[in-house]
């Protein structure tokens, strides 16, 4: 089946070749784009569709997500606005309320979030495991991302969880543990930070991952300048996500390689924390992504238009620029061909907004703008 839409006021394709139309048509076959351009030039379809002259954008791809969760953390969140302070330990609440648990709740929770997500334009997520951090509720957690996504990401070196001893924990996670999630999972993930997991301890769970045949993606340097990055160069991850606090030395490391800069505003925004210089990055060469990073500590949000509006205000990107870490480098991140930008053969993921240009992103923030979303050629919003 093949679906014409027209009247597409503004398309930001994210394609080097076409870059950005005006008045342009689009045709849907099937799951994939059949055909792009102008008005005039566009072929017959089964079914047309007219969106009145509203931009297009390709569908939202949230990189970075923490969705499997039990529990609830409104008096951290209450007690940080009035002047506490975030520390990464928190996680250990949610990971008792998580291993409690049954697959109903986690699921039920994990669903709403994943809706909420379609709702903002998001048409691919990944999700990490992490808050169950033994070997059946780590597990557990990747088999119900499974059900939602391919991007589901091993996290158990989250935190060390209480009742173990460091070395032990490392160990378990990068052995047993690793062993009983890989299958899955499609992602090796750790938080390389002070009060998780140092750089030595975080490149033993990453290596043993890689050699499982998981991709590597890396919590780096979100709360202090420290060798989670360059970490993240030298094992050649997808991924490097957070980087708040960046040396020269990161910043030449990142701009050198493959892997992306995945910032998450929202993060910097709930934890009242200095946002990352996303202009010194993009300056610098670096890819930069965006992603929510949602999850029920740190930034308990499913909105990446509202990321898309801090990285413009408070990370010194332009509209173009934002849209596009949320989309083509979104897609980056996860190592995907097939999604992230309009053009022909891609997957027909995109989303509608009710503004006449994909700048009302940034310029009308906390405004519900997505008034469609279609996933795979099918309108899901
Ligand atoms: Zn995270």
């Amino acid at each position: 089946m093949t679906v014409l839409v027209t009247g597409i006021g503004e398309m930001a394709t994210q394609d080097d070749e076409l870059g950005e139309l005006s008045d342009a048509a689009m045709i849907v076959d099937g799951s994939a784009i059949g055909w792009i351009g102008s008005r005039r030039d566009a072929p017959a379809a089964d079914e047309r569709v007219d969106l009145g002259g509203r931009a297009v954008v390709p569908g939202f791809v949230d990189s970075h997500a923490h969705l499997v969760f039990a529990g609830d953390r409104t008096a951290e969140f209450a007690a940080r606005m009035a002047g506490s302070t975030y520390a990464a330990g928190g996680i250990r609440t949610t990971v008792a309320a998580t291993r409690a648990a049954s697959d109903d709740q986690l699921r039920s929770n994990l669903e709403r979030l994943a809706g909420e997500l379609l709702s903002a334009g998001v048409t691919t997520f990944e999700c990490k495991s992490g808050y169950g951090l033994d070997v059946d509720t780590e597990q557990r957690s990747l088999r119900l991302a499974g059900a939602l996504t391919t991007e589901s990401t091993f996290l158990g070196a989250h935190v060390v969880p209480e009742g173990i001893e460091r070395d032990a924990y490392v160990e378990l996670v990068s052995g047993a543990m690793l062993d009983a999630c890989a299958p899955y999972a499609r992602w090796v993930d750790a938080f390389c930070e002070r009060g998780a997991f140092d750089v030595d301890e975080a490149r033993t769970v990453l290596v043993a991952g890689l050699a499982r045949g998981l991709g590597a993606r890396v919590h780096a340097n979100q709360l202090t300048e420290g060798g989670g990055v360059r970490l993240a160069v030298e094992l050649g991850a997808a991924s490097a996500d957070h980087c708040t606090h960046l040396s020269d030395g990161d910043v030449d490391a990142l701009s050198g390689s493959a892997t992306v800069a995945t910032l998450l505003p929202l993060a910097e925004f709930s934890t009242r924390s200095p946002y990352p210089d996303g202009r010194r990055l993009l300056d610098a060469g670096v890819q930069v992504a965006l992603a929510t990073d949602c999850n029920p500590g740190s930034a308990y949000s499913t909105s990446m238009p509202l990321a898309i509006a801090l990285a413009v205000r408070e990370m010194h990107l332009t509209p173009a620029e934002a849209v596009r870490a949320a989309t083509a480098t979104g897609a980056r991140a996860l190592q995907r061909a097939d999604i992230g930008i309009l053009a022909v053969g891609r997957r027909a993921d995109f989303v509608v907004l009710d503004a006449p240009s994909y700048v009302h992103l940034a310029y009308r923030p906390g405004v519900p703008l997505v008034s469609q979303v279609w996933r795979a050629g099918v309108r899901a919003v």
